[in-house]
């Protein structure tokens, strides 16, 4: 625990919460602790994901010991494979079970940004994402058994808000939920759709997560009302 807390001073990680996983120092000593697949290290090391990021080395095991969290961390400091890489080692290989992790990102282009990355991460093993744009949900609408070909789902929360009324898509297989940049989420008006997202994801293993840039009190709130027994992590010199 010493050695813990040693190491998150010298990254800056401030946490809190109860029983908080304790934060990594290498991707290498994933390989042993978490058992990390090794087609994801090995995508780690083909895209020189050499060492992980403060918020990377504290947010992971957070996430891979499925607890809930709130992670603010600035921007460019790689909260994308934060939360990618652990959704990708849980969800282990493409399965015909519909969407089993959704990514809510404020814009279309910040969505583009996460596919990448997504991408990334999952080559070589088959595992299918779908970027929900107005093409990709009608051609859902029409084809319901479309819906199984893919594994996680990204969208804009008013694309899925709209998806979710017209019935063209099931997110009750969902097990992860990531609301990234929360904070530009809420300036446009988010807190409208997440009671309908939320109910929406109605398996009772769902898992939450939210990542910011900053802590505004309307995203403490949120996280206070809907997780369990969450993990707040904040890196950096951003006020709590
Ligand atoms: P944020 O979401 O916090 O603004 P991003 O996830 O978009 O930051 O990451 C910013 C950039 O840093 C991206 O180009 C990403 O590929 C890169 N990056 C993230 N983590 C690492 C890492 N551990 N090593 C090297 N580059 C990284
Ligand atoms: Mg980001």
């Amino acid at each position: 625990a010493e050695e813990a807390n040693a190491h998150r001073k010298a990254n800056r990680i401030k946490v809190t919460g109860t029983d908080v996983p304790y934060p990594f120092a290498s991707f290498s000593d994933l390989l042993s602790r978490f058992e990390l697949r090794s087609f994801l290290k090995r995508n780690l090391d083909k895209y020189n994901f050499n060492k992980p990021t403060p918020i990377q080395m504290q947010a992971i095991p957070i996430l891979l010991h499925k607890r809930d969290l709130l992670a603010i961390a600035p921007t460019g400091s790689g909260k994308t494979l934060a939360f990618v890489l652990p959704m990708v080692q849980d969800l282990k290989a493409h399965e015909s079970a519909g969407f089993r992790a959704l990514i809510i990102s404020p814009t279309r282009e910040l969505a583009q940004q996460i596919y990448n990355e997504v991408k990334k991460l999952t080559e070589g093993r088959g595992m299918k994402v779908c970027m929900l744009t107005k093409a990709t949900a009608a051609t859902q609408a029409q084809a319901p058994e479309l819906r199984q070909k893919f594994d996680i789902l990204i969208s804009t929360p008013l694309r899925l808000v709209h998806a979710l009324q017209q019935e063209s898509i099931d997110l009750s297989n969902v097990r992860h939920l990531i609301m990234d940049e929360a904070d530009k989420l809420f300036e446009l008006g988010f807190l409208e759709q997440t009671d309908e997202i939320l109910a929406a994801c109605s398996s009772p293993a769902l898992q939450k997560a939210l990542f910011s840039a900053t802590l505004p009190s309307s995203i403490e709130q949120l996280a206070n009302t809907v997780m369990k027994d969450p993990v707040r992590v904040i890196i950096g010199s951003k006020e709590a």
